[in-house]
């Protein structure tokens, strides 16, 4: 089976509207990574993106709204959310907050709390309006590979098993979007780090918010379920070297994945694929899957990547990169 592609018209917009409300599966676009969609008020159709991912039905989905006022039919809001969803919808922040039963079990992995977000894409914003659900939308990629930013990654890692994908160009942001837990009495949790900084969420709830727990005992209760070790991971051994302290130089079969670019050592053979021009955090974040797709399909037997440098902007890559390594 090869997927059928819709583009950003009127008409291939109404046709994607009609597959979703038939209980299809269509991947979409959106700023952060490209998600497979599934209406989430049909436990079907969401039971199509577990298989389809071969994703372990203990790891909850997000929901994807098109107006910021359908977020009260599916969670209880709470003032912290309504200032946020306010300062950053739509945009690449998901909130936990206490799910309403309209929303069927399945999505959440049965945990009474649900993760909302309002995407900032032109076109999938069309679509989500046009529909009187919910989409519910995981990374479009087989479980713990590496998420895609683009349509043929899509079609690349999923088009055996799905027949429709909108392609709505590159992914703007390139990286998951930030979660932050809002029903806890202590005070808001990052759950995972994304585009939107800590520093922004604090500057507009004007309060701290807790940093991510790290699951160091497997007896510790997970507060984000999903948040495993190793994840967005490509299949070539990859290990992390520090930012610009390279010592680690393999051979003429080792990809090095570079913040931006630099000299490598005299006499080193080997592929560099440099991310960005500039090591700039955005850039970086925008292009560092489809490198590593890049680099991961280029037949090396290791890959080398450089951990980003210190500084709170680079938290989530630094965060993603930890987790691609798999030696
Ligand atoms: P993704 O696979 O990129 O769509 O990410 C979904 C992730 O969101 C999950 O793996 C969880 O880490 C997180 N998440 C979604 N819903 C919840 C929830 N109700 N409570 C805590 N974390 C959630
Ligand atoms: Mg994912």
């Amino acid at each position: 089976m090869s997927p059928q592609f819709y583009r950003d018209t009127p008409s291939d917009i109404d046709k994607v509207a009609e597959l979703l409300n038939t209980g299809e599966l269509v991947a979409i676009p959106t700023e952060t990574v490209y998600g497979l969609a599934a209406n989430a008020l049909n436990p079907v159709a969401v039971s199509k993106i577990f298989s389809v991912k071969q994703r372990a039905l203990t790891n909850p989905l997000i929901i994807h709204i098109g107006k910021v006022s359908q977020v009260t039919e599916y969670c209880e809001v709470n003032d912290s959310a309504i200032k946020l969803a306010q300062a950053f919808w739509p945009g690449a922040l998901t909130l936990v907050l206490p799910k309403k039963s309209t929303i069927p079990d399945i999505v959440t992995a049965g945990l009474n709390s649900v993760g909302i977000r309002m995407p900032n894409h032109p076109v999938t914003l069309q679509l989500l309006q046009r529909l009187d659900f919910p989409v519910a939308a995981p990374s479009a990629n087989p479980s713990k590979y590496i998420s895609p930013t683009r349509a043929n990654h899509v079609a690349e890692s999923l088009g055996h098993a799905i027949g429709h994908i909108l392609d709505g160009g590159p992914c703007s942001r390139g990286i998951e979007s930030t979660i932050v837990d809002l029903r806890i009495e202590a005070g808001p949790r990052i759950l995972r780090y994304g585009p939107i900084s800590r520093q922004e969420l604090e500057a507009v709830l004007d309060m701290t918010i807790l940093e991510p727990i790290e699951a160091s005992s497997p007896l510790e209760p997970k507060t984000s379920p999903g948040q495993e070790h190793i994840h967005y991971s490509p299949h070539t051994p990859m290990k992390a070297v520090a930012y610009r302290s390279m010592d680690e130089w393999g051979d003429s079969e080792t990809g090095y994945i570079l913040i931006h670019p630099h000299e490598p050592p005299q006499g080193l053979s080997g592929t560099l694929y440099p991310i960005a021009k500039l090591p700039d955090s955005k850039d970086v974040a925008q292009n560092l899957y489809s490198i590593l797709r890049k680099a991961d399909q280029a037949g090396h037997n290791q890959l080398i990547i450089e951990l980003p440098p210190g500084g709170s902007e680079w938290d989530a890559l630094r965060d993603r990169i930890n987790r691609a390594t798999n030696t």
